[in-house]
């Protein structure tokens, strides 16, 4: 589906059935100088009907990098879907070199239920590169792989936190590698964490065939925050000048990013009803307490405090606390 705005940008909307359906991204194959919208099928679903992920293309006629900008890998993390709705709405096809390719929803079962995980509780995050012959999930994974993420030579994945907890604006990104730190830094976020990933994301995944991706968190699941996606544009449009995709000069956070060599986060070691003090983005010293636990009937059970100096990344939300649960992120640097 090839798209043509008017004078004020403003796309003819197509019905989505007019949308052509493909079984595998082929850049070669995307219209040059255009903008172009794609349903891209994965799997069926019981009904023998194809779980599609949508795409925005944006290919020009002049070579460049493939960047792709994905978000709801996590069903529930929609501030990214905003995002990338934006940035193809502020790109011009004549401006650009090189590709640029959205996918508002990689966990397209997931977005439906508004929930996190798969619809077998299986979180893709974690079983990269999954299976060609595998279940569900494994399947599905496999083939956004296959389908589409092999296209790409960069990475920005979209994240939020999960339900019940928060998340500051921040990138997580390999530092020891020069591009994802340079990618990582142009993203104006108050704070990085370094970490190549774990096994099975999806980032270190694509890192083994030689893509370069960055995570970037934009905060709280289920909402649309303006200012965190306004934040996001603008390292989108960073990194675009960087890559000479499109033309303009590089705009530098108010401040320098703190980066943090690690981060972890602490857990309670009993049940009860939390309450976290800090917020996001403080500044803890070393035995400061973080949190206070309460039984139901409103008695103290215990306080928590943070084991070093770092700073609060990511926090719980949600008072609702077994054994176990996440108190907060904690960044050292
Ligand atoms: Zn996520």
């Amino acid at each position: 589906m090839i798209l043509e705005k008017n004078a004020n940008g403003i796309a003819a909307l197509p019905m989505n059935d007019s949308i052509a359906t493909i079984e595998k991204l082929d850049i070669a194959q995307l219209p040059a100088g255009r903008l172009s919208r794609w349903w891209l099928t994965l799997t069926d679903s019981a009904f023998g009907e194809p779980i599609r992920i949508p795409i925005l293309a944006l290919r020009s006629t002049r070579p460049g990098p493939v960047l792709g900008v994905t978000a709801a890998l996590h069903g529930n993390e929609v501030n990214g879907i905003r995002v990338i709705q934006k940035l193809f709405q502020q790109v011009s096809a004549a401006d650009v070199r090189g590709v640029l390719i959205g996918v508002p929803v990689v966990n397209v079962p997931a977005f439906h239920a508004q929930q996190r995980f798969f619809t077998d509780d299986v979180d893709l995050n974690r079983i990269m590169p999954g299976k060609a012959d595998g279940n569900a999930s494994e399947v599905y994974a496999s083939r956004l792989i296959e389908r589409f993420y092999c296209n790409l030579n960069y990475l920005i994945d979209l994240h939020t936190a999960s339900f019940g907890r928060t998340n500051s604006y921040y990138v997580r990104a390999d530092m020891t590698d020069p591009e994802a730190a340079t990618l990582a830094r142009l993203q104006n976020a108050p704070i990085i964490v370094s970490g190549s990933g774990e096994a099975g994301t999806l980032r270190s995944q694509l890192h083994e065939r030689g893509v370069v991706g960055i995570t970037v968190e934009l905060c709280d699941p289920h909402i649309f925050q303006r200012q965190v996606i306004d934040q996001s544009l603008q390292g989108l449009h960073n990194t675009m000048v960087h890559l000479g995709m499109i033309p303009g000069r590089i705009i530098a956070p108010p401040r320098p990013p703190i980066e943090c060599r690690t981060s972890y986060w602490m857990h309670t070691d009993r049940g009860g009803l939390l309450e976290v003090l800090p917020s996001l983005g403080d500044v803890l010293a070393p035995h400061q307490t973080v949190a206070r636990l309460y039984n139901i009937f409103g008695d103290l059970i215990t306080e928590y405090r943070s084991p070093e100096r770092g700073i609060v990344v990511g926090k719980s939300t949600n008072p609702v606390n077994q054994t176990g649960g996440r108190i907060l992120h904690l960044g050292v640097y």
